[in-house]
């Protein structure tokens, strides 16, 4: 076996298309080196039309665009939020920030995302406790699209806000429709493994123009319109630096290749690995499009001769191959182990059986070969 000369493979890492830099010296040479400026209006401009959303928020991050949804949900200190289980933190941790309590929801098996009859079921637990939640985050994970019908009736039924988290779904459809643009709020994340990067960065979507106004307002310290500093409200230093928007508006343009080049690798792992015993993907579902942000393989241990996730990450970490366990559940993690939990079991099974493999948009047909022909040798 080759050593740890071997060059690194990534799991996921920055892609620039060529124009970024351009952006970002046109930001210099105008001295726009602020947040807010050129770069953000275009930047945002390009993802409305992208999406066919009427109107987007650059921020800071993913992170703080889920909270200035919660904030503008209202959100408050001991009110009940659904979240999906089966994520990355960062769905989560926002509804703390707000004081408020999050309530982790389970997967199902089609999509891996949360699973609506389960949802539904927290929902009426909590009523007859005289509970009323009032939002509902929900997670795209790894891109691929939850089905929207039951979530959009639940949260209609309940009157509950329904953010959506699309930090791994950007590109991916549901009926042709773009993920974060089906509820009351959508949230993206350009941070450095995602599909495009600013290197940091995120965006609050919505149709609703006075949120996406007051999200505005909230992000740049909640300034009153007065010729000095007045505040009449807690406010946040959120907003995206035109500097970084350049890198956006460079990124934006090759994005439809970005998710082109994703999908090819999850086609070239499941020709190569499909036929192997005891590993699977997971398929569209139908009506689903997903930017295949990451490609997952579940390891059956008892199909596969003994062979479990485990073995197939060291044995590429060995070969200087960067791949991943599935994300952690929620209601597994130490910080969250407390809050109310209800489960359907898919999620842990996912966790224990689940590996994430290196799906850069710049992975070369070799880097590829590599990947699968290590996997290969040890079935
Ligand atoms: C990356 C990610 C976030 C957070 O985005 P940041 O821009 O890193 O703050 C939120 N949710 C999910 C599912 C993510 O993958």
């Amino acid at each position: 076996m080759a050593g740890n000369s071997s060059p690194k493979i990534w799991l996921s890492s920055p892609h620039m298309g060529g124009s970024e830099q351009q952006y970002v010296s046109q930001a210099f040479e105008t001295n726009w080196i602020a947040p807010l400026g050129p770069h953000v209006d275009g930047f945002e401009k390009q993802l409305q039309d992208y999406l066919g959303i009427g109107h987007a928020a650059a921020l800071t991050s993913g992170t703080s665009a889920l909270h200035l949804a919660l904030i503008q949900a209202g959100v408050e200190s001991g009110d009940y939020v659904l979240c999906s289980s089966f994520t990355f933190s960062a769905s989560a941790n926002p509804i703390v920030y707000q004081g408020a309590i999050p309530v982790f929801i389970d997967s199902e098996k089609t999509s891996w995302n949360m699973d609506p009859d389960l949802a539904r079921k927290a929902i009426l637990k909590l009523h007859s406790q005289g509970k009323k939640p009032k939002a509902l985050v929900l997670v795209h994970l790894y891109g691929m699209p939850a089905p929207m019908e039951p979530f959009l009736e639940i949260c209609r039924e309940f009157q509950m806000v329904l953010i959506e988290d699309a930090a791994e779904a950007l590109g991916s459809t549901w009926k042709g429709k773009a993920m974060g643009t089906f509820g009351d709020f959508g949230v993206l994340s350009f941070n450095g493994n995602k599909i495009i990067t600013t290197s940091g960065g995120g965006a609050l979507v919505s149709d609703n123009a006075d949120a996406i106004q007051k999200a505005r307002f909230l992000s740049t310290q909640a300034r009153d319109p007065a010729p000095h500093y007045q505040h009449s409200q807690i406010g946040y230093n959120y907003r995206m630096s035109n500097v970084l928007a350049g890198i956006g508006r460079g990124q934006m343009e090759v994005l439809p290749e970005r998710i082109q080049k994703r999908r090819e690798n999850h086609s070239y792992y499941q020709q190569e690995l499909g036929p192997l015993s005891g590993i699977s993907f997971l398929p569209e579902p139908e009506g689903a499009f997903s930017n295949r942000w990451l490609t997952c393989i579940l390891v059956d241990d008892e199909k596969s001769g003994g062979i479990s996730r485990e073995d197939i990450r060291i044995h590429l970490e060995k070969d200087n191959i960067e791949s991943r366990p599935l994300w952690k559940p929620m209601h597994m993690q130490p910080i969250f182990s407390d809050y109310p939990f209800f489960s359907s079991g898919i999620a842990e099974y996912l966790f224990e059986t689940g590996l994430c493999l290196p799906s850069g948009s710049n992975l070369t047909i070799a880097d590829l070969q590599r990947v699968s022909g290590r996997i290969k040798e040890l079935f």
